[in-house]
Parts: C-alpha cells; sequence; structure tokens
C-alpha cells in the first residue's frame, strides 16, 4: 500500500550536479549517483493516484506508481523488473528524457511540485546493473525466421532486443564504427556516459543480436540482398539530415553544422582520434538553436576552452512556469528550459534572428549580425518579421548551426527497397508499421522525424511487435504506440 501522505511530509529534491568548475575539466556525467536514501524519500512523494496519468505522459507507458513503490520499500530487484516490463533501456531515457511523465504527474497540478520520476528510473537503472539483474534473456527455441534491422540508435536496438527474444535471427547493420545511434557520437558524454551503452550491447549479445558494424546498407550491402536474405527488414535509419541556412555569408570558414562539430568532438572524448577540425578552444561561439543540439553544442564548446558563447533563440524568452490557458496540464508545456550546460556559462539571447555571416576579409567569418525578430505561427506556417532599427553585431569565428534536421537521409537504401520520404522527409508506415515496401518495417525518427529516445524505444518495441506477428509468432509482443501516436494533449 504506497504512502498516501509522503508528499505531505517530502519535498521535490534531486541529487546535487557536480560543481560547474570541476565538471568543466572532464567530459564525466553531470549527476552522480543519488543516495538510496533520497531516491526513496523521492519515490515515497508518490500517491499511486487512481488515474495514474503519468502513464499517458510516458510513449512507453512505464508503470510509474509500480515501482515508485517497490523503490519507496527499498525492493530494488522488483522495481527493475517492473520497469524493464515496459522499458528496454531505462539507463537511456532515466538520464536523457525530457520526462514528459512528470509534466503529467498530479502532484504537478496548479503549480507544484512534480515526483522525480525520471530520477527514480535512472536510479532503478543504475541497481540493474550494480546488483547483476541484467541477465540475458534467451528463447526457449528459435523460429527459424531472420530479420534485418538498420540501424542501432534506441530504436533498432529496442527492436532487435524484442525480436531476439521472441526467437527471431536478428542482424543489426550499422554504418558507424560502433552501435548506439545519436546516443553514441551525437550526445556527449556529459550527458550519457558510454560504459552505459556498451554494457546494455553486452546483454543484446548475449541474447543472439549479431552486430554488422561499419556497414553503410545500399552502399557495402545492397537493399536486395538484404531483402532476400531476411524475412523482414526494419529501417531505423534516424532523420539525420541537418537543416542549412541560406543567409547570406553561409559559406563563410568557421560556419558549420552543429553534427560536424559534435561528432569529432565526441571521438575526441572517446579517445578514438587526438583531435577535431572544429574545436571551440579560445573561440568566440555563437550557437544558433534552442533545443538538446544547441546545449549539447554549449557544453561542449565549454569543455574545449571557448573564449565566449552566445546562444540565439528565434523564439522570446518562454515563461518560467506553466501558461494553462496556453498549455493546460498535463500537456508538456511550453517553459524555459535550462539544462546543466547552461549553468556552465554563455550568454542566451531570445527574440532574434541572424541576418547575415560577416566576412572577416579573408572568406573567415569574424561576426554575426542579429536583429530582434517577432514569430507568430498561422496555418501552420511560421512567419518571422524584423523589427526595424534593431540590427547588432555580435563577434563570432565559430558559428554552429543547431536548428533541427530535415528527416532522414536521402540514401540509396530506399530507392533499392522502394521506399520513398514524404514531403516532411520521413518514411510512412502503415497502421501495423510497413512502409510503401511489403515486409520493410520503419521505426524512430526515420518515420517520426527528429524526436526523443522515448519515442525512438516506444516505436522498435512497437515495429518489433508488428514484425512478429508478421512473421506468424506465437503470442503477442507489446506495441505501446501506434505509429500515429502523439504526445499528450498534441493539437
Ligand atoms: C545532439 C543531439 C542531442 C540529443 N539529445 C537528446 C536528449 O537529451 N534526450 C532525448 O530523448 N533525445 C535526444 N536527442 C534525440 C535522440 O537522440 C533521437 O531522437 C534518437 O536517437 C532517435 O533514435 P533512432 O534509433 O530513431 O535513430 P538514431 O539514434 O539517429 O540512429 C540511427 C542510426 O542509423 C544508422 N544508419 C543510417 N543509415 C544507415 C545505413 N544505410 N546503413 C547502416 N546504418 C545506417 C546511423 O548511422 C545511426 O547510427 C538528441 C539528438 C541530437 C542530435
Ligand atoms: S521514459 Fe521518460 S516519460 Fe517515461 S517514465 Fe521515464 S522519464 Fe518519464
Amino acid at each position: 500500500m504506497p504512502d498516501p501522505s509522503g508528499f505531505l511530509r517530502h519535498e521535490r529534491r534531486l541529487p546535487a550536479r557536480r560543481p560547474v568548475p570541476v565538471r568543466l575539466t572532464d567530459w564525466r556525467e553531470v549527476y552522480p549517483p543519488a543516495p538510496d536514501a533520497l531516491v526513496r524519500e523521492q519515490a515515497t512523494r508518490c500517491m499511486d493516484c487512481g488515474i495514474p496519468f503519468c502513464h499517458e505522459g510516458c510513449p512507453l507507458g512505464n508503470r510509474i506508481p509500480d515501482w515508485n513503490d517497490l523503490v519507496r520499500t527499498g525492493s530494488w530487484e522488483a522495481a527493475v523488473e517492473s520497469l524493464h516490463a515496459t522499458n528496454n533501456f531505462p539507463e537511456f531515457t532515466g538520464r536523457l528524457c525530457p520526462a514528459p511523465c512528470e509534466a503529467a504527474c498530479v502532484l504537478g497540478i496548479a503549480g507544484g511540485e512534480p515526483v522525480t520520476i525520471k530520477q527514480v528510473e535512472v536510479e532503478i537503472a543504475n541497481h540493474a546493473f550494480d546488483l547483476g539483474l541484467l541477465t540475458p534473456q534467451r528463447p526457449a527455441e528459435s523460429s527459424g525466421r531472420r530479420v534485418a534491422v538498420v540501424g542501432s540508435g534506441p530504436a533498432g536496438l529496442a527492436a532487435a532486443q524484442q525480436l531476439v527474444r521472441a526467437g527471431h535471427a536478428v542482424t543489426v547493420y550499422e554504418r558507424d564504427d560502433a552501435p548506439g545511434g545519436l546516443m553514441r557520437y551525437g550526445i556527449p558524454d556529459f550527458k550519457l556516459e558510454k560504459q552505459h551503452i556498451d554494457r546494455r550491447l553486452e546483454q543484446l549479445v548475449a541474447e543472439g543480436v549479431r552486430f554488422e558494424v561499419g556497414v553503410d546498407v545500399g552502399v557495402e550491402v545492397t537493399g536486395e540482398t538484404l531483402r532476400a536474405e531476411h524475412d523482414a527488414v526494419l529501417l531505423a535509419c534516424g532523420a539525420l539530415a541537418g537543416r542549412d541556412t541560406d543567409t547570406p555569408g553561409r559559406s563563410l570558414r568557421g560556419v558549420h553544422l552543429a553534427m560536424d562539430h559534435l561528432v569529432p568532438s565526441n571521438r575526441v572524448a572517446a579517445g578514438l582520434q587526438k583531435t577535431t577540425p572544429i574545436d571551440a578552444a579560445g573561440r568566440h561561439v555563437v550557437i544558433i538553436g534552442g533545443g538538446d543540439t544547441a546545449a549539447d553544442c554549449l557544453g561542449v564548446a565549454h569543455r574545449q576552452g571557448a573564449a565566449g558563447v552566445h546562444q540565439l533563440d528565434l523564439y522570446p524568452l518562454p515563461p518560467h512556469e506553466r501558461d494553462e490557458e496556453r498549455d493546460p496540464w498535463p500537456t508538456w508545456p511550453w517553459i524555459l528550459r535550462n539544462y546543466p550546460a547552461h549553468e556552465e556559462g554563455g550568454v542566451r539571447d531570445f527574440a532574434v534572428a541572424v541576418q547575415e555571416f560577416v566576412d572577416d576579409g579573408a572568406g573567415a567569418v569574424r561576426a554575426v549580425r542579429i536583429a530582434e525578430v517577432t514569430v507568430d505561427k498561422r496555418d501552420g506556417v511560421r512567419h518571422v518579421r524584423v523589427v526595424p532599427g534593431t540590427e547588432r553585431e555580435l563577434p563570432a569565428d565559430l558559428v554552429l548551426l543547431a536548428i533541427g534536421f530535415d528527416g532522414t537521409e536521402d540514401q540509396p537504401l530506399l530507392d533499392q527497397l522502394g521506399v520513398a520520404r514524404n514531403r516532411r522527409g520521413v518514411v510512412e508506415a502503415r497502421p501495423d508499421w510497413q512502409t510503401g515496401a511489403d515486409g520493410v518495417f520503419v521505426a524512430g525518427d526515420m518515420h517520426r522525424g527528429a524526436s526523443l529516445i522515448v519515442w525512438a524505444i516506444a516505436e522498435g518495441r512497437a515495429a518489433a511487435a508488428a514484425i512478429h506477428s508478421y512473421l506468424g509468432g506465437a503470442g503477442a509482443l507489446p506495441a505501446p504506440v501506434t505509429p500515429a501516436a502523439q504526445p499528450i494533449g498534441a493539437r
């Protein structure tokens, strides 16, 4: 029986982050593990509501009140089992998820403080590893069916684990030199140390998943070969087509897409290369964009020793608290999001747009000319208006464009399989997760567009369930979302 008054006795508390001056000297995670006593206290705040809206907020349908109560009573082993019933990789979501479940927590109504669900989740994941509970789950018998998964991000990995446990022979193809997708070389170590991916991969390998890394499917192996050698193919290639700009001066030296900065920087942090061609050390950095990617560029720039960093956002400064008219509980509110990288330094400018990247006379950028803007959306179309007389220059010798992604990359594999991208640059799925080509399924960012790890895992699980059914597998695998699923309250 959960504690009905825990939230009256305990305030919401998170463990302290590592001090900024210390963490800027390394690439280690910002949060140290939390003491058990704190996690159990915070789990006690969960009221075990009759209708747990947090379930609806979480695309995986994680059984949050169940494992909160198990943590409260110190039943870590049962909590690990309960969490893994719906989430293959809580060590990723517990570290990286923006936690829409917390936005939907009943304790958050009227400005209250939601349960620290994400923190409890990551500590259950930590206990799973520490207590040696992540033993391989091998299937009782083989189905004799073969599945190819292209892409080893969270969508591909979740699908692979579900399918191999159901008895199918699964091969995951990845063009990078190591599996993990964006979590490997896109997301910096200060958000996710890579041993968490490696430890989970050990479990997948022990369960029978085969990994073929360094293989660009469509180039080294054709789509036709893939189809001929497998009974089903899952495309989980992500949405990695970086959005660019045609702002004057874009071709100057020193103006780069964010991923061209992040990937080599993360490879340096991993010890795979000594230097990066785009180093922020000693430079005046301007980051354009306000999301996860921009915040990651900020944290990397500071660790590399930037002389100064400005982050520019097209949109106005969001409110600190939920606007109930605009985003009523339990929807995901538009509020100011402060990532740990923001407390490490830098200046944030809101409601500004770059008018020009300014040439230093020798073909390199020396400044960005910005202006204040107003933005409004009508009929789904964004209208940006410059406020006259507000132009000014910011010194810049490194500019990083973190302005989003235009869907999945156009690559030979798509033509080979007879799969097309739509106007949003993504691959559509039928209700059973098949693309326009029979037996070829799609999941994750490649289907949804640039999104979140929790959605990628949810789609990977659901696509695996559809593939299992397509292959005539016995019973049904869990399918937390449909291809048309949207975040709670999305309009
Ligand atoms: C910088 C950055 C920071 C982010 N931070 C967060 C965060 O904090 N929290 C969060 O929830 N989400 C975050 N995201 C989003 C999150 O990483 C993605 O939503 C998620 O990784 C999508 O998973 P996926 O499996 O669909 O694709 P991906 O992770 O993109 O993986 C796709 C994989 O497919 C491979 N591939 C593509 N084509 C081929 C081919 N032809 N042959 C073989 N392999 C191929 C690619 O190399 C890649 O490894 C971030 C994204 C970025 C860019
Ligand atoms: S995966 Fe994300 S939304 Fe789901 S319980 Fe964890 S933090 Fe919340």
